[in-house]
């Protein structure tokens, strides 16, 4: 039975809510940081190739289970492009503004407008364990060319949720939360462990 658990991200935002989430389970949920591990690199095609590494990567030098996400949206007029380059769509340093500007440019022309958030989260017990829990969420939208609404953060002023009929970036975070392909692939997660026990 899993008690404690490294979460191998540096983001405090994701930290908090798995914390919260995580602890009705009884799990204590320690960022990689407290236990001196750096972030790596996100190398790979898939988003669960990525989360897996990260996964393996944390948990061998924490000796603990770790848990890693990975996510990024996909577009299906360009193949699920940005894909797992999302967070440097338009190269080095990453930049929300010049993401979102190359988006809107590919699809200058494009009808089909069609595009879903994606998350993975991947969870070994430890280093070499062979059967990782997976759990996965979408979130399925439009891409828009004019950005809409001030929250959220990357590609959601320009990503239109179909049944709301407001952006990522529009929505309140309870609502998105509800939505989101992390919210789902959380709760998945959690459904996940708590059959296990
Ligand atoms: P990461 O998996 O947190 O590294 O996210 C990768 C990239 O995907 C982010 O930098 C964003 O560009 C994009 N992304 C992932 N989730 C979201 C979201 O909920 N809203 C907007 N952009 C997102």
């Amino acid at each position: 039975m899993i008690r404690r658990l490294v979460l191998a991200s540096g983001n405090s935002g994701k930290l908090r809510e798995f914390r919260r989430l995580l602890a009705p389970l009884g799990i204590e949920v320690v960022a990689q940081a407290e236990l001196g591990i750096a972030e790596t690199g996100e190398p790979h095609h898939t988003f669960v190739e990525n989360a897996l590494a990260k996964a393996r990567h944390a948990s061998s030098l924490a000796h603990l289970p770790a848990l890693a996400d990975d996510s990024g949206i996909c577009v299906d007029a360009l193949n699920g492009a940005p894909g797992v380059q999302s967070a440097r769509f338009a190269g080095e340093p990453p930049s929300d503004a010049r993401n979102n500007a190359k988006l809107v440019e590919k699809l200058a022309g494009i009808a089909d407008r069609r595009a879903h958030y994606y998350c993975t989260l991947a969870l070994m017990r430890h280093g070499d364990d062979p059967e990782p829990v997976l759990a996965e969420g979408r979130w399925e939208g439009t891409i828009i060319d004019l950005p809409r609404g001030s929250g959220g953060f990357g590609y959601d002023p320009h990503f239109l949720d179909v049944e709301t009929g407001l952006t990522g970036a529009e929505l309140p975070l309870e609502k998105k939360n509800e939505l989101s392909h992390r919210g789902k692939a959380i709760r998945s997660l959690v459904a996940r462990l708590k059959s296990m026990r």
